[in-house]
């Protein structure tokens, strides 16, 4: 039995847990996904929806269809983006690796629509790192 993972929104209202395995792990770097988080990609985990339950605050949910097949679920109050649902998925869901509350529970394994991926994204090791905020 794979450990149940817990995930939740920044104001915490909304709480979830991942009682299966996840299938797969990856980060999307389509536009649609850089304009639903704000960030230059998304890390998304795919869970069968018999995986995934609300421990609370599935009522302050909001959905937004994002296109034709895919609809963005995420907290009205605080904002954060927990899940997104595609048609071409049924009966799954892509769960924001941000929201989990352990972030190192799952690793991405592949990169998708890097047509989109921003130049500076494969280099982002290379970069000067500070263990915490820049400084000169
Ligand atoms: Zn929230
Ligand atoms: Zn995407």
């Amino acid at each position: 039995m794979p450990a149940n993972i817990t995930g939740s929104c920044l104001c915490k209202a909304v709480k979830y847990t991942i009682t299966g395995h996840i299938k797969a792990a990856a980060n999307c770097h389509c536009n649609t996904c850089k304009k639903n988080t704000g960030g230059a990609f998304t890390s998304l985990v795919i869970v069968g929806d018999e995986s995934f339950r609300f421990d609370q605050g599935e009522g302050s949910l909001s959905a937004y269809q994002v296109s034709e097949q895919a609809t963005k679920h995420f907290c009205r109050i605080c904002g954060t983006p927990l899940f997104n649902v595609h048609q071409k998925f049924p009966n799954n869901r892509m769960v924001t690796l941000g929201s989990l509350d352990d972030p190192t529970a799952a690793t991405p394994a592949v990169n998708v629509y890097c047509e989109s991926m921003l130049p500076w994204v494969k280099d982002i090791s290379a970069l000067n790192c500070f263990e915490k905020e820049f400084q000169r």
